[in-house]
C-alpha cells in the first residue's frame, strides 16, 4: 500500500527524518513508537503529505506521491487521519461532522451521507449524539466521533496520530476499542501511539523510531520480547 524509500524531512535546519525505509502492506496494522521528538508525527503526517518530503520517495498503491504535481487532495480521500486533538467542526452537529465531506468531497446526496452516517454512529454507540454538537461530548465520544468521520470516507488507510494521548483514562479504552474493531475488520492501519498493550495485541508490526530513523522494526514478539537495538531496549525499560 506504501513503500517508503529514503525519506527525509528538514524544518529549516534541523533534519527531523533522516532517511525512513519501510513498506506498509493491505491489512497491517503498524504501530509506531518511540521517543517523543523522534520524527513519529512528521513521518505519519508525509503518508497524507500534510509535510512536503524533502527528500526521498513516497509510493502509494503504485503512484509516487512525492512527485510533483501528484493530485494531493485526491490522495487525501483515500487515507484517512485521525488526530489527538479530534479536530471536529465545533460550530457543526456531529451529524453534520460526520456527512460534510460526504457530500461536499464525494457528492453523495443528503439522504444517503445522512443514512450512512448514522450507521456508523450506531456501530460506535452514539447514534444518539447525532444533533448534539462537539461541546456537548467527553473527549471519547469526540475522539470515536473523529474516527466515524475518517471512515465515512471509506479510505483504504487509516492514520492515527496518538488518537487517546489527550483523553481522560478511563476514555483510553472505549477509543482503543474502536480502533481495534477496525483492526479486526482487516482495515489497514498506521497507529502512533504510547499505549503498549494495544500496540502488543492488536499490531501485526511495530516500528520503533528514534532520532529521525527506525531504529528497530519486528513483530510485537520481537520487539517487546527480544529487542535487539539498544535504543529500543532502553526506551522499553522506561515504558514498561
Ligand atoms: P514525535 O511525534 O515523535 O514527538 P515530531 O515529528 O512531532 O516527533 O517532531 C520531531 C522534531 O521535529 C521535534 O524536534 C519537533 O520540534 C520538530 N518539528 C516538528 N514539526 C515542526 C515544524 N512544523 N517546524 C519546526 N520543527 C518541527
Ligand atoms: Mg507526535
Amino acid at each position: 500500500m506504501f513503500e517508503i524509500k529514503g525519506l527525509k524531512k528538514n524544518f529549516g535546519d534541523l533534519e527531523v527524518l533522516k532517511g525512513i525505509h519501510t513498506t506498509i502492506r493491505k491489512g497491517e496494522v503498524v504501530v509506531v513508537i518511540g521517543p517523543s521528538g523522534s520524527g513519529k508525527s512528521t513521518f505519519i503526517r508525509c503518508l497524507n503529505l500534510l509535510e512536503t518530503p524533502t527528500e526521498g520517495q513516497i509510493f502509494f498503491e503504485g503512484s509516487c506521491i512525492t512527485d510533483k504535481g501528484y493530485a494531493v487532495h485526491k490522495h487525501r480521500e483515500k487515507v484517512g487521519m485521525v488526530f489527538q486533538q479530534f479536530n471536529l467542526f465545533n460550530n457543526l452537529t456531529i451529524l453534520e461532522n460526520v456527512t460534510i465531506s460526504l457530500k461536499k468531497v464525494k457528492k453523495v446526496p443528503a439522504p444517503a451521507a445522512e443514512e450512512k452516517a448514522r450507521a456508523l454512529l450506531r456501530r460506535v454507540g452514539l447514534e444518539d449524539k447525532a444533533d448534539a454538537y462537539p461541546a456537548q461530548l467527553s473527549g471519547g465520544q469526540k475522539q470515536r466521533i473523529a474516527i466515524v468521520r475518517a471512515m465515512a470516507m471509506e479510505p483504504d488507510v487509516m492514520l492515527f496520530d496518538e488518537p487517546t494521548s489527550a483523553l481522560d483514562p478511563e476514555m483510553v479504552g472505549e477509543v482503543l476499542s474502536v480502533i481495534q474493531d477496525l483492526a479486526k475488520e482487516g482495515v489497514t492501519m498506521v497507529v502512533v501511539t504510547h499505549e503498549m498493550g494495544f500496540a502488543k495485541k492488536v499490531g501485526t508490526r511495530i516500528l520503533f523510531m528514534d532520532g529521525g530513523v527506525i531504529a528497530e522494526e519486528g513483530t510485537p514478539q520481537q520487539i517487546f520480547e527480544d529487542p535487539q537495538n539498544e535504543r529500543t531496549k532502553d526506551f522499553l525499560s522506561k515504558v514498561i
